[in-house]
């Protein structure tokens, strides 16, 4: 049995995983929402998570605030903060720019977050 506090929302609801029954199915309970339920599967089965970092600016002491586009899966998280302290980038840049695509061999991309001229 595994609980987690769900964080798709505030309530944070206290969710519990019972082991897969004999049809395989997870028994999930203490959700309020479908989101919860969904949240729980995906944390039991192949947690992600965005990663969120910053990255050198060129020529400036200035760091650049980054997050990936969607959640990575949790075991490359790692790997892809190796490659993220090696990213060097050129001002300006716009938020939403991708500055790494396949971030650590993954679907995932490394996106600016901010603005900076
Ligand atoms: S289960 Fe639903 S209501 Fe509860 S914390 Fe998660 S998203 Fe919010």
């Amino acid at each position: 049995m595994t609980k987690l506090t769900c964080i798709v929302c505030p309530l944070g609801c206290q969710i519990t995983v019972a082991d897969p029954k004999m049809s395989g199915e997870l028994h999930i309970t203490g959700h309020r929402c479908v989101r919860g339920r969904t949240y729980a599967q995906t944390e039991i089965t192949t947690p992600r998570r965005v990663l969120t970092a910053v990255v050198a600016i060129e020529n400036s002491p200035r760091l650049l605030p980054v997050k990936t586009d969607r959640p990575l899966p949790k075991e490359l998280l790692f790997t892809a903060m190796e490659e993220v302290k090696g990213i060097r980038v050129k001002l300006p840049v716009k938020v939403g720019t991708v500055l790494r695509a396949n971030l650590a061999g993954s679907d995932v991309n490394l996106v600016a977050s901010k603005n900076m001229a």
